[in-house]
């Protein structure tokens, strides 16, 4: 049994103490409804030891939105692996399309962020996904073929199976314009289809534009083991309410 993972992504919002109060009622929510769905929240970096002190203890895991792919060094800016598994991250986001579009991304730089993230022992937390153009052009199963193939290319498929994939069409990431479930479980058979012979223990997740009204239907798809939640994350009884949904 795949247990189900609900990821918030904070983004670039909130202030240090709105990042606590948020943190405090997400883990006392939690706390209050012991389950079997796993929480965790990717708050931004220089608020995660105020959101770990805040989590500690209450289940909820911590995990971070990008991971340097170098070591250590003259790389003014980055923050290591090492130093997000220092504060308490189990997981980090890798491939988030935001990274990919605004920052030039390349997929041989994201695989290089993905090693760099399991070298360390943190959870790299794989995003794949689509534009609009892209889809409407016949090429959604390439791109992400591309996307998942230059990871396979640079760590090896038990790498990959070891990770945390999030199908992200791009065309639903902060515009309200969700997948249809029916869309979202295609992708997913065909992520899933590209794993090998660890493809039943992958968890995998969706994300754009998830909230407490399209949660329940999405997750009743068979290959949707989760969601990665941006906006609607940064409500507290929103995010635990997507968190609830994914218990059934
Ligand atoms: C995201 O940033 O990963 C995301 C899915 O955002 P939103 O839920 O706001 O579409």
């Amino acid at each position: 049994m795949r247990r189900p993972l609900v990821v918030g992504n904070w983004k670039m919002n909130g202030s240090r103490s709105s990042s606590i109060e948020l943190a405090g009622n997400i883990a006392k929510k939690f706390s209050d409804g012991e389950g079997r769905v796993e929480c965790a929240v990717c708050p931004p970096d220089v608020f995660l030891a105020d959101v770990a002190g805040t989590l500690a203890g209450d289940g909820v895991g911590l995990g971070a939105q990008n991971v340097s792919q170098y070591e250590k060094g003259a790389y003014t800016g980055d923050v290591s692996a090492e130093m997000l598994a220092e504060f308490g991250c189990t997981y980090v986001l890798v491939g988030h399309s935001e990274r990919r579009a605004y920052y030039g991304e390349s997929s041989s730089q994201v695989s290089a962020k993905f090693v760099a993230a399991q070298g360390k022992g943190l959870v790299p937390i794989l995003c794949v996904g689509e534009t609009l153009a892209e889809r409407q052009s016949g090429k959604a199963f390439e791109v992400i073929a591309e996307q998942l193939g230059a990871v396979v290319e640079a760590a090896g498929l038990d790498a990959l199976a070891a990770a945390v994939l999030a199908y992200e069409p791009v065309w639903a990431i902060g515009t309200g314009e969700v997948a249809s479930p029916a869309q979202a479980q295609e992708v997913l058979a065909f992520i899933r289809a590209s794993l090998g012979e660890k493809a039943d223990v992958v968890r995998l997740l969706y994300g754009g534009s998830v909230n407490a009204d399209n949660a329940a239907q999405l997750f009743e798809q068979k290959d949707i083991d989760g969601a990665l939640v941006g906006g609607a994350s940064l409500q507290a009884e929103q995010f635990m309410a997507i968190c609830q949904m994914a218990e059934t």
